[in-house]
């Protein structure tokens, strides 16, 4: 089935880990980008580490220069809001929270074109709800990058109540043009991804609070056991402590089983500000 809408230009909003990554990844498949922060100084560190990812291509001779500067060349910086005008679909990639994210697409569906997809990489809000807050349900989508993006084949592909099966096509297709992965699934709290994933997270940390094994045996056990690339609890302190409370708490909330209850020990770490890699310590010290 041939898409109406033809995608050229990306819009993303939101320059951090992973709105920087996302523009990367789609400069580098030839689309021109629009990369929007509320700072200039937060969209220079995004593109800073656009600029170092490539390097090391550049490095590793997978990448010549003037093929780097092209793709930076590709991601327009903007300030103002206004510029998405020019976008076919647009990524947004700001901080997870429910009330920034809602007033974002609102923004986004009074002053994008009628036709352009609105996606989300959120990685637990409901994508039903950011519908809801466009006049565009239809054309509202999950697109869940993983981190690091440019490294990570996955992006997990969510349909919301309302997402048209040509919203979900165009999306799809889009996401084999940039060389990843698209798999599928419906709007329900945590995806798949974190539904399966945080739970057992979780469990991990049951297993230290309850003194059943230490730090190193239980990362230890699921490394050489089950062919992890890293334990859970080192997982975890990658990911963020408190990223892994506020998403337990969605799927607790959201699905309202007990079994989803955050281990106390979580909530002790994170209430001592000890959230992983990010801060120094989190189940280990960094
Ligand atoms: P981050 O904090 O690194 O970046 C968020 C950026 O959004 C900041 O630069 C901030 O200034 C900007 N921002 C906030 N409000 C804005 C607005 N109204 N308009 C434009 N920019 C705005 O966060 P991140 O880790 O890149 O995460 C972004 C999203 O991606 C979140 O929804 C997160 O859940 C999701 N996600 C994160 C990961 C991860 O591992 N970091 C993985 C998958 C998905």
């Amino acid at each position: 089935m041939e898409n109406k809408l033809s995608i050229k230009t990306i819009g993303v909003v939101g320059a951090g880990a992973m709105g920087s990554g996302i523009a990367q990844v789609a400069a580098r498949a030839g689309y021109d980008v629009i990369l929007r922060d509320v700072k200039d100084e937060f969209l220079q560190r995004g593109m800073a580490a656009v600029d170092k990812s490539l390097q090391r291509d550049v490095d590793k001779e997978r990448l010549k220069d003037e093929e780097k500067r092209a793709i930076m060349g590709r991601i327009r910086n903007v300030i103002e809001m206004a510029a998405l005008v020019e976008a076919d679909l647009v990524v947004e990639a700001v901080t997870e929270d429910v009330n920034v994210k809602s007033e974002v697409f609102r923004q986004l569906d009074e002053l994008t074109k009628p036709e352009a997809i609105l996606a989300s990489n959120t990685s637990s809000i409901s994508i039903t709800k950011l519908g809801a807050a466009t006049k565009r349900p239809g054309q509202v989508i999950g697109m869940h990058f993983m981190n690091p993006v440019p490294v990570m084949k996955l992006v997990e592909i969510i349909r919301g109540i309302a997402t048209s099966n040509e919203t979900y096509q165009a999306v799809h297709d889009l996401t084999l043009k940039l060389e990843k992965t698209p798999l599928e699934c419906n709007d329900m709290p945590g995806f798949v991804s974190n539904r399966v994933l945080m739970p057992m997270i979780n469990e991990a940390i049951f297993v230290l609070y309850e003194g059943i094994a230490t730090r190193e045996s239980i990362d230890g056990i699921m490394k050489l056991g089950m062919n992890h690339p890293m334990g859970p609890l080192t997982l975890a302190d990658f990911i963020g402590l408190d990223v892994c409370l506020a998403i337990l708490n969605v799927l607790h909330d959201g699905l309202g089983d007990p079994k989803y209850r955050p281990c106390p020990l979580l909530k002790r770490y994170v209430d001592a500000g000890w959230l992983g890699r990010k801060t120094g310590r989190g189940f280990y010290e960094y």
